[in-house]
């Protein structure tokens, strides 16, 4: 069994092709030290070491020690030193590096092999005690701190002390005799607290300081961040042993980390900090204030401080030269840690940088430019859920802000607004040209008018997937739910925030639905910028993509925006929001109370008018692409008042007897209103209402051909259907309007009739229903509902244990489940293709706008993918992906 594999000297065992075993970081260095690249010699011990070390009762075995040992003699060879030695002694560094980078989170010790000896050979090879003693207390520091696991603090509070008795501010002031009286210091303390003197054979070092990287993989910050990052815990660790150069010898020495390119603006510029004079931990640790690597930087952050540049510009020109040979070799920005030993530069790390989605659009683009990768690699290297960050304005980040509340980052973006606690204020303020933020303990269907009319939403309950959260995210207003340690006091009309602070309605505050926080008054607000590098790679995913994306929209807004942000048609047009605009809600509970079929003839020729000039606007916006529209789907009673107060209120506005419409609001009611009288069953039993819609929609479509001069592509969609023969009923229905219609008006109207697949009986009778249908569009919000029987609604009391109980992974309302909701999916396509093969296929919903979900469909062979506004630009992105 192999247990070390070596690198150093142009030459290595292993290459970046090895990250599984070897660690990032080894992978890493083994690649450079291949490239014939500056790296200090070194080993690695594979992952799958880690994992034996558990499995053994936390020991190390006995051949790994051999061939640990031999690599170490290699290094000797190479360096000239000897592990040890009283000449000229080897120092080690012994690193942790797994798989997945885990920044921080496991533990390094550096100068490793010092003790009373070799510091004196050290500091008399280098005819420098004081570099000598540093490096000697460095060791004892971090080797009692990851291996004896005695706290960092108490090291540091004699190290201050020290400094504070002879008059130092920085580390670097210490003379060599300081140093050794420091590193006296620590050992009695060592001796005092443990009973035993620090380790002085380097091989007892060495081992101890192997088994607490393994070990460490264990502790709880590494195991919290696995959680976190889903990083399997049988992966394990690496270890790395590397010879040490040395950053903290002189001022000709230094140690820094740079970016290859800006990792937040995506700049082709080399970003980064270095201290002189000092080791590794020094330029985190914020001991002293780095320094700028380049001129450019050093004047942006207008420092006094020379840059690297200016310093030492022979080092920094073979800096530059290598930052760039490694960025053509991986073909990414690259992250890198190196140290200067005396004017000579060794690298130590090399890794893919970690960026903003403003910097990783500009990489990629501007490396399509500079030939190092292609447009569909490009694409690839998008995350499409990071879109969301620049599709919304976002918070200043260089403003002052004051945090008054917090809760869950519901909906991204962020905005300013007034305080109202209802809907109709809401409604009234933006009439009035004002903007608002709706604060609420919960929001429900009525809401929704006031919803639309706001800012952005804040809810003191409720959580990611509650009715607040849903509707913002769909229509793309920010959104914080569920800010528990806010108090809405309705009665005071205030808003009751942690200390003390209490705000009255009509009070500014800024809500950011990325980060979840609640901040007084108002922000400044950063733009989306949508064209540049944003445009050329949407570009280029729509060109890689398959399938199509449309937009679902209720509202002209909605449609506007799904266009400007790409979408190809309207996938779901919900015209149940449409009754809730303005006055509308009035006629149509006139409708729904009627005592008769005339009586709601009455009211619905009211509402015909109202209904075709909303669909003539969403025509002549979407300039022929497909329109979807859905007919009714809500149970009426969703319409009604529901409250005492309402009810009295309602019925007076329309002159009725209050007991009167009790009755009937009670006779409405349902007991699972979700499996009610909703979506086709309501066509069935009113005919007369869907063809209301019907003839709304045809006249609308001979309107709006007129205006635009370009034909309509019309899809009429037919809710929750279970049989043929529903389907059959009000497809007759819709038909016998069309041929209404073109009598009267002498126009064709071409139009397609289909149905939503949202009940697992529909699935399943696929090949039957689809004689009839002409297309699908697959309703996963309810299929989800029906396939698992959890209504929605009440899911966020559950679900959540779910998760945290290994139940499931993930909410099947958030990302599909592809086992039984996809199953039905597959199956309903291929059954529906049997009988109709040219059957058009689609999804609507949430999931129509999750990139998991996508990248389903596409294999599902679905033709379009349909979802809010917003999500245009991240299911394009991620439909490209699925494709390449
Ligand atoms: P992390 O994974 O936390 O970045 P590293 O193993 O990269 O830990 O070590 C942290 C720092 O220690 C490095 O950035 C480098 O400055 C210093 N270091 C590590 N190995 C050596 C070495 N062989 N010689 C000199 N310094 C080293
Ligand atoms: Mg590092
Ligand atoms: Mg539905």
């Amino acid at each position: 069994k192999k247990w070390a594999y070596r690198f150093g000297g142009g030459t290595a065992e292993g290459s970046v092709a090895d990250v599984a075993l070897l660690g990032g970081k080894g992978a890493n260095l083994a690649e450079m030290a291949s490239l014939g690249l500056p790296v200090p010699p070194g080993l690695t011990i594979p992952a799958d070491a880690c994992s034996w070390y558990f499995e053994n009762g936390r020991c190390l075995p006995e051949d790994l020690k051999t061939q640990v040992l031999e690599g170490i003699t290699a290094m000797e060879a190479e360096t000239g030193r000897s592990f040890g030695g009283s000449a000229k002694p080897l120092l080690l560094s012994i690193r942790s590096g797994a798989r997945a980078s885990m920044p921080g989170m496991m533990d390094t010790v550096l100068n490793l092999g010092l003790n009373d000896e070799t510091v004196q050979a050290l500091g008399h090879d280098a005819s420098d005690a004081r570099f000598a003693w540093d490096s000697y207390r460095r060791f004892i520091q971090m080797y009692g701190d990851v291996v004896m696991g005695i706290d960092h603090e108490v090291f540091e509070e004699i190290l201050e002390d020290e400094k504070a008795r002879h008059g130092h501010d920085y580390d670097t002031d210490l003379s060599a005799v300081q140093w050794q009286h420091v590193v006296a210091l620590y050992k009695k303390m060592i001796e005092e607290e443990f009973g035993e003197t620090f380790p002085q054979d380097p091989h007892v070092q060495l081992w101890g300081a192997i088994a607490a990287v393994f070990a460490s993989w264990m502790n709880p910050r590494a195991a919290t961040y696995r959680m976190l990052h889903r990083i399997p815990e049988a992966w394990g660790t690496a270890v790395n042993v590397q010879a040490m150069v040395f950053g903290n010898h002189g001022s000709s020495s230094a140690t820094g980390v740079a970016f290859t390119r800006n990792p937040s603006t995506g700049e082709k510029a080399l970003y980064g900090e270095f201290l002189v004079n000092a080791q590794g931990e020094d330029v985190v640790a914020g001991i002293r204030t780095p320094q700028s690597l380049t001129e450019e930087g050093r004047q942006a952050s207008g420092s006094e401080k020379p840059s690297m540049e200016k310093l030492m510009p022979e080092t920094f020109r073979e800096f530059v030269a290598i930052c760039e040979r490694l960025e053509t070799h991986y073909c990414d920005m690259q992250d890198v840690e190196f140290t200067v030993e005396r004017g000579k530069l060794w690298m130590l790390q090399t890794r893919s940088g970690k960026r903003t989605t403003r910097a990783a659009m500009k990489i990629a683009v501007d490396m399509v430019a500079e030939g190092l990768i292609g447009e569909e690699e490009a694409v690839a290297r998008i995350e499409p859920s990071s879109l969301d960050q620049l599709l919304h304005p976002t918070i200043d980040p260089r403003v002052e802000r004051t945090v008054i509340g917090s809760g869950l980052p519901a909906s991204p973006g962020a905005a300013v607004g007034e305080i109202v606690f209802t809907a109709e204020e809401a409604v009234a303020a933006e009439a009035g040209g004002r903007k608002v933020i709706l604060v609420r303990v919960e929001t429900s269907p009525e809401d929704i008018h006031g919803m639309h009319a706001a800012e952005a939403i804040l809810t003191t309950r409720g959580g990611m997937t509650s009715h607040a959260a849903v509707v913002a995210r769909g229509m793309g207003i920010p959104c914080v739910v569920g800010a528990g340690t806010m108090r809405v006091d309705l009665r005071n009309e205030q808003l009751i925030c942690p200390g003390g602070i209490v705000l009255k309605k009509g009070d500014i505050i800024t809500v950011d639905g990325s980060s979840g926080h609640v901040l007084k008054g108002a922000i400044a607000m950063v733009q989306p910028e949508l064209s540049g590098d944003f445009a050329r790679l949407m570009d280029w995913a729509d060109k890689a993509r398959r399938m199509r994306v449309r937009t679902n929209a209720d509202t002209p807004q909605d449609a506007r925006a799904g266009r400007s942000f790409g979408a190809e048609g309207i996938g779901l047009c919900r015209t149940e929001h449409m009754f809730f605009e303005g006055d509308r809600i009035h006629v149509m509970r006139e409708m729904i109370l009627a005592e008769d079929e005339a009586g709601r003839r009455a009211a619905l020729v009211k509402l015909l008018p109202m209904q075709r000039s909303d669909f003539v606007e969403l025509f002549s916006i979407m300039h022929g692409l497909p329109v979807a529209i859905r007919l009714l789907d809500p149970p009426l009673h969703e319409f009604l008042p529901k409250s005492d107060e309402e009810i009295d209120e309602v019925a007076r506005g329309m002159d009725m007897e209050p007991g009167l419409l009790r009755r009937r609001v009670e006779a409405l009611h349902e007991f699972n209103p979700m499996l009610g009288h909703r979506g086709c069953r309501l066509a069935i039993s009113y005919p007369e209402i869907a063809e209301m819609q019907a003839r709304a929609i045809f006249e609308a479509a001979v309107e709006a051909g007129r205006e635009t001069g370009e034909p309509v592509t019309l899809e009429i969609l037919v809710p929750l259907v279970a049989l043929r023969a529903e389907l059959d009923y009000v497809k007759a229905c819709i038909d016998g309007v069309a041929a209404e219609v073109v009598r009267e008006t002498g126009v064709e109207i071409a139009y397609l009739a289909g149905t939503m697949i949202e009940l697992p009986r529909a699935a399943l009778r696929a090949h039957v229903i689809a004689e009839t249908a002409e297309f699908f569009s697959f309703g996963t919000n309810d299929l989800t509902q029906t396939t698992f029987g959890i209504s929605r609604d009440d899911a966020a009391s559950f679900i959540p244990t779910y998760q945290r109980k290994g139940i499931i992974d993930q909410d099947p309302f958030v990302s599909l489940d592809f086992d039984g909701v996809g199953e039905l999916i597959r199956l309903a396509s291929d059954r529906g293709r049997q009988t109709r093969p040219d059957l058009k296929l689609g999804i609507c919903g949430e999931h129509g706008g999750d990139p998991a979900s996508i990248t389903f469909c596409e294999d599902a062979g679905l033709d379009y993918v349909s979802c809010s506004p917003f999500r245009v630009p991240i299911a394009r992105l991620a439909a490209a992906q699925a494709a390449i």
